[in-house]
């Protein structure tokens, strides 16, 4: 992992991540004054399930993955997080300490904040209060759809929304996802991620080569994923992002002491 440290660049109303992004001037200048850019390679564990946070994270590129783990089973993802939130919003329920194992999935650059820094920042500003109860919300719902989409739909269709997420996270030609790394993701065995990822290249969606998968026709992939896609919060065209998260945020009622 590493540190570029503290940046001019603070001063900007744009630093990448949709969240802080949208806080008034006040409260973004506080939060981004604890923070520091960090490149984390994929693979970095950033927390532990049932253990405290030392920091958390607002992702600008990239895609960090949160694992639950139930006795007897494998692991498997249940939420993702980009540029449009956080690792960490535990700390908006007063509780410094993680419910899964945060683990990054594709090379992440993020902004990085002691968990004290945050709480004592969170105590100052409403805005930022508000903004991150309201972020729980969305997260707690997309928990649900998660529970749903895990019961009722496919490797393929999961598989197809979890490469769509995963480009929506990090723009690139090519996504570096190993049939390992999304058989881990999605709680199952490789063999069936192997059978699902020949479907969709057959069918013309992706193409798979040396570990790394490019996304050829995005529209059929598209049609390939279950519409769970659709209201993801990580989609940019989601209900979260372009109806709920970003305008209830950045227009919420300005009550603070400070005309936050
Ligand atoms: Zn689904």
């Amino acid at each position: 992992m590493a540190a570029r440290g503290k940046s001019e660049a603070f001063d900007g109303p744009q630093n990448g991540n949709r969240l802080i992004d949208s806080l008034p001037s006040g409260p973004r200048t506080a939060v981004l004054a604890h923070c520091e850019y960090v490149e984390l390679p994929a693979g970095t564990v950033l927390c532990v399930a049932d253990e405290p946070f030392e920091h958390v994270y607002f992702p600008i590129v990239g895609n960090i993955t949160l694992m639950t783990k139930l006795a007897g089973h494998r692991p498997f993802e249940t939420q993702g997080i980009g540029s449009e939130g956080m690792l960490g919003v535990n700390l908006i329920l007063d509780v410094n300490r993680s419910f899964q194992q945060g683990i990054v999935q594709t090379p992440c650059l993020a902004l990085r904040m002691e968990t004290e820094a945050l709480r004592a920042a969170i105590r100052r500003h409403s805005a930022l209060r508000r903004m991150l109860q309201r972020y729980f919300s969305v997260v707690f719902e997309e928990l649900l759809q998660a529970v749903g989409c895990i019961r009722f739909h496919d490797v393929g269709q999961r598989l197809a929304r979890g490469l769509l997420l995963a480009q929506d996270r990090a723009p690139t030609a090519a996504l570096p996802l190993t049939h390992r790394i999304l058989a881990e993701t999605l709680g199952v065995q490789r063999g069936a991620v192997t059978l699902a990822a020949l479907k969709l290249q057959e069918d013309g969606c992706i193409r798979y080569s040396h570990g790394r998968i490019a996304i050829i026709d995005r529209a059929a992939l598209e049609a390939a994923a279950c519409k769970c896609y659709e209201t993801s919060i990580g989609n940019p065209k989601s209900l979260c992002h372009t109806c709920r998260l970003p305008p209830n945020i950045a227009h919420a009622p300005s009550k603070g002491p400070k005309g936050e």
